[in-house]
């Protein structure tokens, strides 16, 4: 059945939606806030969100009005899908989206149900059934744009943690065929009689060297199979003492270097995911230390961090630590591709340094996978900054405790 085109239910309905909208809003808003332990300034984090919510009643209120029309596309659909972008970057389930959908189809229909009592005359039940229908499919169509908005960037997410996944697992078992390859290499050939002194050594470096890589490699593996981005499985640390393990676990290699390393004073005492910031720092570190200028009399590198606690607006939250030495640098046309796999800036230009291209890559690995970010700094007087920022997604509950937390 559908409705004349001039249904005055719709239309006395529709006004009083209208008018009653940002009511609505507030019971809405309220009955979220209830349900999720989520604070109430974050449920809709910028004025922009906040508006959208009276719009998508707006355009429940006109659907109704004019039963002629469609829903409209470009103004109600696209609100409903920017909600559900929302609700992902919230970390929200699929469940949680229905659910507030339904809470806001189930408080537009009190509000009706009270509403049709006022209503003079008394409207015909079959346009008032007529009128609940157009309801129904309106609040269904918002709820199904907001779902598959949803529902779509997650599946691109675990797209790109699968991806990521199969090139970090060509990655590795490329880097292990090849040392294990050069390891075999040199030492059947170090078994014969007519190798040279000279090249014996060589060969004896090539296999300390490449089982030097291999331990790399597999430390790092091992402190990847720790790291858990499930923040329900996390061992936390404080930063300051997950730095302290990095700078302990490195410590001969500075000694031998004669590189000083540092801890800057008043690092943030923030909760971080302990194995992810101790491989990105142990990386750091090794390479500070690596490709520390000999030339120096006195060769450094210092961690520092700051933390930029959430904007009124939603946006920011995040823990930026870097790490800064005052080494050789890098030359600025090998600057864009140090996170890139195998790339080495110095090869063949610095001797002595052993390295697979590898260690950076891990690190902006790790850091995305946790929603991060990397990069690289390099001030005037020389020396590289290696940076990296994590989220933080728990402000809320962490300044509730007196602590604060970043995944
Ligand atoms: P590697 O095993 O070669 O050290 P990485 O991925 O850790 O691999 O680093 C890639 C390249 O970036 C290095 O080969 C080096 O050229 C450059 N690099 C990394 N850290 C530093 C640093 N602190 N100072 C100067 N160059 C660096």
């Amino acid at each position: 059945m559908t409705l004349s085109p001039v249904c005055t239910v719709g239309t006395e309905l529709a006004a009083r939606l209208h008018a009653a909208r940002e009511e609505l809003v507030r019971r809405w808003l309220d009955r979220i806030v209830a349900r999720v332990a989520i604070d109430p300034n974050r449920v809709f984090p910028t004025d922009e969100l906040l508006n959208h919510v009276p719009l998508l009643i707006d355009g429940i209120a006109s659907y109704l009005e004019d039963p002629a029309e469609e829903l409209d596309a470009d103004t109600v659909v696209a609100k409903a899908r920017e909600l559900g972008a929302l609700r992902h970057e919230q970390g929200f389930g699929p469940h949680e989206i229905l659910k507030e959908h339904e809470i806001l189809g189930a408080i537009i229909l009190a509000f009706i149900e009270e509403t049709v009592e006022e209503l003079t005359p008394p409207c015909p039940p079959r346009e008032l059934a007529a009128c609940l229908r157009r309801l129904i499919q309106a609040v269904e169509q918002i709820r199904q744009a907001t779902a598959n908005h949803f529902l779509h960037l997650s599946a691109a997410q675990v797209q790109d943690r699968e991806n990521r996944l199969r090139r970090f697992n060509r990655m590795v078992s490329h880097e292990l065929k090849n040392r294990v390859s050069a390891i075999r290499g040199a030492g059947s050939l170090l078994g014969e009689d007519w190798i040279t002194p000279d090249e014996r050594r060589r060969l004896q470096r090539v296999v300390s060297e490449n089982a030097e890589g291999l331990q790399q490699l597999l430390e790092n593996l091992e402190a990847l199979s720790r790291l858990d981005t499930d923040a329900r499985h996390q061992r936390n640390l404080l930063l300051p003492s997950a730095a302290a393990e990095a700078v302990r676990q490195l410590r001969d290699q500075a000694l031998a270097r004669g590189v000083v390393v540092r801890i800057a004073d008043g690092l943030p005492a923030v909760e971080v995911n302990a194995a992810a910031v101790e491989l990105c720092l142990v990386n750091l570190l090794s390479n500070a230390i690596k490709y520390s200028d000999r030339a120096k009399p006195e060769r450094w590198v210092e961690v520092t961090g700051d933390f930029h606690p959430r904007r009124a607006d939603g946006t920011g939250g995040e823990l930026v630590v870097r790490v800064r030495d005052n080494g050789i640098g890098v030359p600025a046309e090998a600057r864009g591709k140090l996170f890139e796999q195998f790339y080495r800036a110095h090869d063949g230009t610095v001797t002595g340094v052993e390295g697979s291209g590898l260690g950076l890559s891990i690190v902006r690995e790790t850091v995305e996978s946790l929603g991060g970010r990397v990069w690289t700094e390099f001030p005037e007087g020389g020396g590289s900054v290696f940076a990296i920022a994590l989220p933080s997604r728990r402000e809320d509950d962490a300044a509730a405790a007196g602590v604060t937390r970043v995944s």
